[in-house]
């Protein structure tokens, strides 16, 4: 068979990582929509009209949900499943599988995956793979939701258009062998779409309506609008909002921040500068109570029930080592102590005869 030259060739997506990477990059080309927006990668329009509808749909869900007759139960139920979603991303995908950052049996493993689905997101492996290449390859060309490409792409740009080449390379190289080893993710990549569906759809909606006579339109308008769409963008703030705002009390060279708002959000997951520097941190912060890390509190209530184990966390002489380093000087503690340490110097002025440094314009020979 001859190969088809490459410029009658048709952009085909990596499906499964089975597309071979030269000829994926080579028909890697931006996009554009009516030759107007340019785009820097290929556009999925999937991903485009689904996420695009299911906000239209929220915002007509805002405007036709029955206010009058609500029940009061019904949003309690919200913010309950909001919050065991929550814990299936933060302390499950996130703080367990990509980081290892403590242990857990089975049945914690197993809870987790199911708090996970609740979520509604993408398979747990590919979650930890591309917050794996996330991490290893922040803020390039190979990082997933790189937010140098601005805050809508971090935000949700990412999942609407193909991937950067560079983030399939770099992700067919970190190595999942514990993930793949893992049955409980077994099991959820081989039931992924009956577990969401049932899990993130179909059980939340019907509680309410079985337990407490809720009317099946507001049921659905809470759960599957309300509910998912918001912890989406919880979870996706972390990538977007904690990569551009806040204080960088730990490593001042790189993006992301210390953001308060974000760590209410999205359970703890805002204390980002500190995540980066120190991603095997079962907390995934340093400092702040539950009130700002409700994962946190949950891992430790685990720990305690025998559940979860092996908790890592950094001494407090090398954080402190670290902030001394790298940080900006605005750790409550000791930046102020070492501000003065990390004050870059001015570059001084070189001698007046110094030509190949100093430019004097309209120079007046004595
Ligand atoms: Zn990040
Ligand atoms: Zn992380």
């Amino acid at each position: 068979m001859t190969p088809i030259p490459t410029k009658q060739r048709k952009f085909t997506a990596d499906h499964r990582n089975k597309t071979d990477l030269n000829i994926y990059t080579e028909d890697f080309k931006g996009d554009s929509i009516f030759g107007i927006i340019k785009f820097k990668a290929p556009l999925k329009w999937d991903k485009i009209i689904q996420i695009t509808a299911l906000h239209l749909v929220f915002f007509y869900g805002i405007y036709a949900y029955d206010y009058d007759n609500h029940i009061f139960y019904t949003t309690i139920w919200s913010f309950t499943t909001g919050g065991i979603a929550g814990l299936g991303v933060t302390g499950g995908a996130h703080r367990l599988w990509t980081h290892r950052s403590y242990k857990a049996n089975t049945l914690l493993r197993a809870i987790l995956m199911c708090c996970f689905s609740l979520a509604g997101q993408n398979t747990l492996f590919d979650w930890v793979r591309d917050h794996r290449v996330h991490h290893k390859y922040s803020e390039t060309d190979a990082d997933p939701h790189n937010s140098n490409r601005g805050f809508f792409f971090a935000h949700v740009g990412w999942l609407m258009m193909h991937k950067h080449p560079d983030v399939i390379k770099r992700g067919r190289q970190i190595d999942m062998s514990d993930v793949l080893n893992d049955p409980v993710v077994q099991f959820h990549q081989k039931y992924f779409i009956p577990l969401k569906m049932l899990l993130c759809f179909i059980i939340p909606t019907i509680i309410p309506v079985y337990f407490w006579n809720e009317t099946w339109e507001a049921s659905i308008i809470q759960q599957c609008i309300f509910r998912y769409v918001s912890s989406l963008h919880f979870t996706w703030s972390v990538n977007s909002a904690a990569h551009m705002w806040g204080y960088r009390p730990y490593d001042r060279r790189i993006n992301p921040s210390e953001n308060r708002f974000v760590s209410v959000i999205a359970m703890g997951e805002g204390w980002h500068n500190y995540h980066h520097v120190f991603p095997w941190d079962y907390k995934a912060a340093e400092l702040g109570n539950y009130k700002l890390n409700l994962t946190t509190m949950w891992l430790d209530i685990f720990a305690k029930l025998g559940w979860a184990w092996d908790m890592k966390q950094p001494s407090e002489e090398l954080i402190k080592r670290t902030i001394v380093k790298y940080g900006d000087g605005t750790h409550p503690i000791y930046g102020d102590q070492y501000h003065d340490h990390q004050h870059v110097e001015e570059v001084p002025v070189p001698k007046d005869d110094d030509t190949s440094n100093l430019i004097i314009y309209n120079r007046k020979s004595e």
